[in-house]
């Protein structure tokens, strides 16, 4: 038997409702006893005096780029980018080149993350080709490996195709993502229509076109009573459907990503393509929201939307493609723009960023309950660092959080009871 014993650490796991000084047992990769003052003759120890130790982060939406665009990232870096985040498990989406609309790509990803840093799970195209027009075959990418549907990057274009989804994602025991845009309401836009796109003189996208989509999603949970996950919130007006949905007994859930509730669109100012993502930063007012939604549980998930771009495609600001990584920053971005100033408890982010995510997908992760996976991050949650691109794992380096100074810092990661990240360096 192989044996870990985390010393002194402070134990945070939202899934069992324990948050004390504690040591921790791991015996072959998975939590064998939590309890104080242990002492283990065979044990393999790390010191964790003054660090956090809590479940590794579940990221539940997260670009891969690979297959197809291994020049941005690949699964290996991307998966060397979460263990350098906290980040244990990794939902992938299915814009891949070709798209992951079928068993063979599915199949070929989760046998490639097999060695990775991480744990991988895919989730597959809702239409073919991403077109949103026919169905893929939802019972042979489950079979092959899929853990959720969704088109991500684009809406399911009609509404009778996310109804025909829905339906058939629930006998299946799968979970539909969706990617709330009205593309009509688009209109060559490449940022929040607003005072800021009026200043820098580029064209805007409404906010309309986040929340017609997100309106439409609940009309169909609503109506038919099958379960939907609305991804990246980003304006008060999603909040609000989501909380008044959630209050009428839809079953909808809700995510939303770091630069939402930290950022605003003011950095367009910049007209730096590191800002660009879709959907976009909006206002202060929109940040205020999204943090209210965390508060009282409308959204209950944080992820990342990490979503890697070489330097060469984002240097023209209009044309530049959507999209900002966060795998290295998130939990350090929960802690500073969330747990610091008072907004909720670090338990409480826990839950958004591992416990919850892990429960709406249903992946064995998000906590620490005896016989779980040693799945595991230790960090210090009050170390300051400022977020230089050079720093970074994965292969590109277009993070919004350039500059910034985050606090909390993570120390050491482990997958299935394995270090996989130390003190800077992927094991
Ligand atoms: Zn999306």
């Amino acid at each position: 038997m192989e044996k870990l014993l985390i010393k002194d650490a402070f134990i945070i796991d939202p899934a069992t409702n324990i948050q004390d000084k504690l040591d921790l047992l791991i015996v072959d990769g998975r939590v064998g006893a939590i309890a104080p003052g242990m002492v283990v003759e065979d044990a393999q120890v790390i010191n964790a005096h003054g660090l956090v130790c809590a479940p590794g982060i579940v990221d539940m939406h997260v670009h891969l780029r690979d297959p197809g665009q291994t020049y941005k990232e690949d699964i290996q870096s991307g998966c060397c980018a979460a263990a350098a985040g906290g980040v244990t498990s990794v939902v992938c989406m299915p814009n891949t080149q070709p798209v992951c609309d079928n068993a063979e790509v599915i199949a070929d990803i989760i046998n490639r993350a097999s060695n990775a840093p991480a744990h991988v799970y895919p989730v597959a195209a809702v239409t073919k080709s991403l077109e949103g027009q026919s169905l893929t075959d939802f019972s042979a990418l489950k079979a092959a490996g899929a853990i959720a549907v969704s088109d991500d990057g684009r809406p399911v274009s009609t509404p009778s195709a996310m109804m025909d989804a829905m339906e058939k994602a629930e006998l299946l025991g799968l979970k539909v993502l969706s990617h709330c845009e009205d593309l009509s309401l688009v209109r060559g836009g490449i940022m929040n229509d607003g005072d800021v796109s009026r200043k820098i003189g580029v064209s805007g996208i409404h906010r309309a076109a986040e929340e017609v989509g997100t309106a439409r999603d609940i009309a169909l949970a609503g109506a038919t009573g099958l379960p939907v996950h609305i991804c990246h919130v980003s304006t008060r007006g999603s909040v609000a459907l989501i909380r008044d949905a959630k209050r009428r007994g839809v079953p909808v859930t809700g995510e939303t990503a770091p630069h939402y509730f930290m950022l605003t669109d003011q950095l367009l100012e910049k007209r730096d393509g590191d800002y660009r993502m879709n959907p976009p930063l909006r206002t202060q007012d929109d940040v205020t929201a999204v943090i209210e939604g965390l508060q009282d549980g409308t959204l209950s998930a944080i992820a990342t939307d990490h979503a890697p771009h070489s330097p060469g495609d984002k240097a023209d600001f209009v044309h530049a493609p959507n999209g900002v990584i966060g795998l290295e920053t998130s939990l350090a971005a929960g802690i500073t723009a969330l747990v610091k100033p008072g907004y909720i408890t670090l338990s409480k982010l826990l839950a958004l960023m591992s416990t919850n995510p892990a429960n709406i997908l249903g992946i064995p992760a998000g906590s620490l309950k005896i016989d779980s996976p040693a799945d595991i991050v230790i960090f210090d949650s009050s170390q300051g660092w400022t977020v230089s691109a050079d720093r970074l794992h994965g292969k590109s380096k277009n993070t919004p959080f350039k500059g910034m100074m985050l606090y909390g810092s993570v120390k050491m990661t482990l997958l299935d009871g394995r270090v996989v990240y130390k003190n800077g360096s992927i094991v």
